[in-house]
């Protein structure tokens, strides 16, 4: 189901909960939301739909995955940018890193360790701090 984008402030600052089998539907949720954004959005986390659970979803190149409970394990190379978010009118600065190791949960809940880098390590960034309740 398409849902409608959270803005309010208070509840985007509240950390969300892990995630369980039990909280699919914030998985189709969150496929449907993004694809009803695509031309504006390339990643997003469920708070931003009103599911305070620790799961994100990025676009890459074509395909949408999913991080159940997704973890940063190490990161390297940071770097000064700016960025804008769905939940947020206009662009911040932040801090990132080029590189990144992330442990996540698939959608059928099968435990990954993976790299990414460049603008692809930066989405994730910005996912996970939304699950801490950071927007930007
Ligand atoms: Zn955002």
């Amino acid at each position: 189901m398409v849902k409608q984008i959270v803005k309010d402030v208070f509840f985007l600052g509240q950390k969300s909960e892990k995630a369980t089998k039990d909280d699919m539907q914030v998985i189709t949720d969150l496929k449907d939301t993004l694809k009803a954004n695509r031309d504006h959005c390339v990643g997003m986390a469920a708070n931003m739909i009103g599911y305070k659970k620790r799961i994100i979803i990025v676009s890459m190149g074509g395909m949408d995955v999913v991080m159940v409970n997704p973890v940063i394990l190490q990161k390297a190379q940071p770097y000064d940018t700016e960025e804008g978010c769905l939940s947020l009118d206009g662009v911040r600065k932040t801090k990132r890193y080029k590189k990144i190791r992330v442990q996540y949960l698939d959608e059928a809940f099968k435990q990954h360790t993976q790299e990414y880098a460049g603008y692809i390590a930066q989405i994730i960034q910005h996912e996970c701090d939304h699950l801490e309740g950071t927007v930007i």
